[in-house]
């Protein structure tokens, strides 16, 4: 394409001028159109008519009511590139040769082939067809102006001061989604409905350059088709494609169907399509506006008696749509798929020889993702034709080459995106922009929090890293953007990462010195990277060797090793490039400058970029290339690059002593492949005060002979051309001066200075510096982990260890908060040892058994037996020695306590057993008492339980006490005998069921032994035998 293709006459002046302006472009252009040519980019794909008939069809709808040429000329441009078969457009003459001339000028730069042109009219008022209104004088100046916000096609200008006249809708925006109506809370806003003029509509038909036509109906108004259908007359004759968008009217939808077709059937000499509009203007809302749509397409694609003509979605659709379609067995298919009651699906045979659905039409989604490169490029350039600014191009492609080949299949334009993305850094020396993203590589929390907190500072729309790669784990992590907390997806490998996010082309490797090559060849091979940033120090000269030459053979950029980055001001940073956000605000690299800036100490670039923003404008871009014997990239590359950026005025270099870098540089200045100001200084003069070879920070920072020299460097740099002070000291007045010169000669016009937003303070920082205070959620009093060990009770885990305490020790901490006499823990540990197991029959150990079998883990099986514990089965601990002590306090005797309990119809806990007897007692209770009785201070409770006992042998041999009533009397005596525990902290000790605690601790060790048990035998799955069941009515 040539610039001299535009169609001048209807765009805007402003864009005519700049048409004009950016003619020294052209041979840009020129060098992107031969390369494309020289890779064999394919130009063919299907024809719009074979797309219809196989189910591809791609539609873009700038909008019926949409009329900002500049935006609809960009957007024509970039979706014709994309492979768009349609382009609907409002039916405007101006509008339809705006979408003509970004037709052109894409066919100029690929020759692809032409998509169909649509113009969009209606019979009758309808919500494409609107426009909103208010007048600015009246809004209340208190107003929050929630009108701004919401429009999605930034139509509503900045009411204040700044707006100079201009304030309210701008009405060729305003594309009528009536999301303002609802917000205004005063209902200043007022929507204008229309109808498009019929005879202009005809009119426009007549063209060459329009190809089809469509018509927005309600489907209701049988009367006002017919007068629209009629009132065009013999111009349908000159289209190709007739389309008719209407809503989903349930029941009436097929005879409201037939009853256009047949309105138009006499004369309709063409194809003919029918658009199913789901959710009106919603695609870019979220995922699930295209559900309608696709229910819509659904109902259709089944119905038998529907009329003649392709079916295509709109209304909600956005990048989700095919993946529905996909899942309803539509997309791209011929057959009907049913799926019964019964879960069975049934194939209906379908007469046509065309897919059922024949493709997608995006709209508000498509707009969005391409408008947010056009409103980068308008907010950094004022309105532009994008061509100019490959680098957006390139963006904006990406963009709607991710949607568009959600339905066309077309694997080889990515070679498109490569020759982009290698001609951009070429032809640009752009590496970064406001919309740049970053994948990033090994998860570190604070580089990527920076890097973000500079967007935010930046006013960038979207985040700088756009996806984490930390080998081995998936999920997301969660950051903060500003206010607002993020969650960044985290992929496991490089690939993963690159396919999610084809928009995302810098690569920061954050990989240590013994994978950082890897890593870093891995990524350059992916398509869309095309600049690693390496952070590792110490990777070894041969691997970075082998990195170098595969990104020259490909055109691509490594910065580093041993780097901190660089930084586009006001763009987008790499990891901790410039520091801390104070830093950056210092040294004003929220804003662009105009003085290019390359060094190989990332430490010394902090100074310089304070330096820089003290006596110039600013920073425009900073490189570090890493201290290497070997970089990525040179000073020289950097300063090539430099030389060919517009925003770039002046360049700054500051190199160090070692290697010969700098006469790359020296040979560029003598041959005048530098045009701008150079200000260079090579540090390490003082190398000559030491007698023998110094090695100073960096690897490649020693002095390998007098070439190598700082001497001899700044000398030749002088001699080139360079600005080059007599110390470093002078470096600071030397960069003033020559930013003055600039200046003067009105090569730098003024920077336009901007207040960058506060950046919200991180609570933990503010809780640190006392700022605020925050409640905790949760208390905890038994163990801490914040010090140098862990503390149980206050008591250092070593502590514990080196005194040989036991589990009953640490039982004693951890549940009682205090150290317990030895006689206390050592009767917690015999409780545990007596009640560990009680064989393989009992509920526990049944019901872990039966788990085990059935093939489940050990936490199931050990859960599933410990859900056995309660009343009946092991939990009866507590409740003995809550009714033993109540009985007991009270100075019940045993006859009145047991009596009691019969009148209460309550069984007394901890007395009785299924098998033990007053003749054969449990052995394990016989233990416990002797223990108590030889170590304990007092029975008084454990004797209290016997003489219960004793009375309730005396009406059955079998009601022996048991071991939880043992127990439960024991603990009574423990804890008011050991004489360390109140009255009080053993009524809560009992009631909130302590007790129980140790049978189930003890348990566990038992049901965990099952469980291995069963798992080492290899038992098959327990099924209980017919036999063993009375089976009865
Ligand atoms: S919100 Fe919608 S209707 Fe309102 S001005 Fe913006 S585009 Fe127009
Ligand atoms: S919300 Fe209503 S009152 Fe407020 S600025 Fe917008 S139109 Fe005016």
């Amino acid at each position: 394409m040539s610039l001299s293709l535009f169609c001048r006459a209807s765009l805007p002046t402003q864009l005519q001028s700049e048409v004009l302006a950016t003619g020294g472009r052209k041979r840009g252009l020129e060098r992107v159109k031969n390369l494309i040519k020289r890779n064999g980019i394919p130009s063919v794909i299907t024809s719009p008519l074979e797309s219809l008939q196989s189910g591809n069809w791609v539609k873009l709808i700038c909008g019926a009511s949409f009329e900002d040429v500049v935006d609809i000329r960009n957007l024509s441009l970039v979706y014709t590139l994309a492979g768009v078969d349609c382009i609907d457009c409002a039916a405007e003459a101006s509008v339809v040769s705006a979408v003509n001339e970004g037709i052109k000028a894409a066919r100029g730069i690929v020759p692809i082939r032409r998509p169909w042109v649509m113009i969009s009219v209606n019979d009758d008022e309808d919500l494409h067809f609107r426009k909103a209104e208010f007048d600015p004088n009246d809004c209340p100046l208190d107003c929050s102006r929630p009108c701004e916000n919401i429009c999605p096609a930034h139509a509503i200008l900045n009411l204040g001061a700044a707006s100079g006249g201009n304030a309210g809708v701008v009405a060729e925006r305003c594309y009528g989604c009536g999301r303002c109506l609802p917000v205004c809370p005063y209902d200043k806003i007022k929507a204008i409905t229309y109808v498009r003029d019929i005879t202009a509509t005809a009119e426009l038909l007549k063209r060459d350059d329009v190809d089809a036509i469509e018509i927005h109906t309600s489907g209701r108004q049988d009367a006002s088709f017919r007068d629209l259908w009629n009132g065009l007359g013999d111009s349908i004759d000159n289209v190709r494609l007739v389309a008719v968008s209407f809503p989903d009217l349930r029941d009436s939808t097929i005879s409201a169907m037939n009853a256009m077709y047949t309105a138009m059937k006499a004369n309709l000499r063409c194809f003919n399509l029918w658009q199913l509009d789901g959710r009106p203007m919603s695609g870019d809302i979220g995922r699930g506006a295209t559900r309608e749509a696709i229910s819509f397409a659904s109902y259709l694609a089944a119905a038998r008696d529907r009329p003649k003509g392709f079916l295509q979605l709109a209304g909600g659709t956005n990048a989700h749509t095919v993946e529905g379609l996909k899942k309803r067995r539509l997309f791209q298919t011929k057959t009907i798929f049913d799926e019964s009651n019964d879960g069975s699906v049934h194939l209906h045979s379908v007469s046509s020889s065309d897919a059922l659905i024949s493709g997608v039409a995006f709209g508000g989604y498509a707009r969005k993702i391409v408008g947010r490169v056009l409103s980068s490029l308008q907010s950094e350039d004022g309105r532009a034709v994008i061509e100019n600014y490959p680098d957006h191009l390139l963006k904006a492609l990406m963009e709607s080459l991710a949607l568009a080949d959600t339905l066309i299949l077309l694997d080889s334009r990515f070679g498109l995106i490569q020759v982009f993305l290698r001609e951009n850094i070429m032809a640009t020396g752009q590496l970064f922009s406001k919309t740049t993203q970053a994948l990033f590589y090994n998860y570190k929390q604070l580089p990527i929090q920076r890097m973000l907190d500079f967007d935010f500072l930046c006013g960038r729309e979207t985040p700088s890293v756009a996806g984490i790669i930390n080998p081995g784990s998936e999920g997301f992590q969660k950051l903060f953007f500003g206010q607002e907390e993020i969650a960044i997806p985290v992929h496991s490998t490089i690939e993963a990462a690159c396919a999610a996010h084809p928009t995302a082309d810098v690569f920061i490797n954050f990989a240590s010195f013994r994978s950082a090559a890897a890593s870093s060849l891995s990524a350059l091979k992916q398509p869309t990277i095309r600049v690693v940033a390496i952070i590792a120090e110490g990777v070894p000269e041969s691997d970075t060797k082998q990195l170098i030459g595969y990104a020259k053979a490909n055109n691509k950029v490594v910065i580093g090793p041993a780097t901190v980055g660089g930084i586009q001001a006001g763009a987008f940073k790499i990891g901790d490039t410039a520091g801390t956000i104070d830093n950056i605000i210092h040294c004003k690299l929220y804003r662009p400058g105009s003085v290019g800036f390359v060094s190989k100490s990332g430490g010394m670039s902090n100074e310089l970029y304070s330096t820089i923003a003290r006596v110039s404008d600013g920073i425009y871009e900073g490189i570090a290339i890493g201290g290497d014997v070997f970089p990525g990239s040179t000073l020289s590359d950097h300063v090539l690059r430099f030389n060919n950026i517009p925003q770039v005025k002046m360049i700054v270099v500051l190199g160090e002593i070692g290697g010969r870098d700098e006469y790359s540089l020296v040979e560029a200045l003598k041959q005048g492949k530098i045009t701008k100001p150079v200000v260079a200084w090579v540090s390490g003069t003082c190398a000559r005060l030491f007698k023998s070879e110094v090695q100073f920070g960096h690897a490649g920072a020693k002095s390998g002979g007098e070439m190598e020299s700082a001497q001899a460097k700044n000398e030749a740099l002088r001699e080139a051309g360079a600005v080059v002070p007599t110390s470093y000291e002078a470096f600071e007045s030397a960069i003033k001066e020559t930013f003055e010169k600039l200046v003067e000669g009105g090569t730098i016009p003024p920077v336009k200075e901007v207040t960058p937003p506060q950046i919200p303070e991180d609570l933990n920082t503010a809780i640190k510096s006392g700022k605020v205070r925050a409640p905790t959620h949760i208390i905890s009093t038994i163990s801490d982990d914040r010090g140098e060990e862990p503390t149980y009770a206050g008591i250092p885990m070593s502590s514990i260890v080196e005194q040989g305490l036991g589990a009953g020790d640490v039982i004693s901490l951890l549940w009682f908060k205090r150290s317990l006499p030895r006689y206390c823990t050592r009767f917690i540990e015999i409780c545990i040892v007596l009640c560990a197991d009680h064989g393989p029959c009992v509920s526990g150990a049944h019901n872990t058994i039966v788990t085990a079998r059935a093939g489940k883990d050990l936490v199931s099986s050990l859960v599933s037996g410990l859900l056995t514990i309660g009343p009946r089965f092991g939990g009866a601990i507590d409740d003995a020695a809550r009714y033993f002590k109540d009985a007991y306090d009270k100075g019940l005797t045993p006859y009145e306590f047991v009596e009691s309990m019969k009148k209460k119809g309550i069984r007394v806990p901890g007395i009785g057993h299924r098998i033990k007897s007053a003749d054969n007692r449990d052995k394990r209770v016989e233990l416990l008492q002797k223990f108590a009785r030889s170590n304990f201070p007092s029975v008084k409770y454990m004797e209290y339980a016997v003489e219960v006992e004793t009375y309730t042998l005396s009406k059955a041999n079998n009601l022996v006490l048991n071991v939880d009533g043992a127990i439960g009397s024991l603990f009574l005596d423990l804890l008011a005998g050991s004489g360390m525990f109140t009255k009080q902290e053993i009524d809560e000790i009992v009631g909130i069921g302590y007790l129980n605690g140790l049978f189930v601790l003890a348990r566990s060790i038992g049901l965990i032994g099952h469980t291995f048990d069963q798992k080492r035998l290899k038992q098959p799955l327990y099924r209980h035998p017919w036999e063993d069941v009375l089976y009865t009515k």
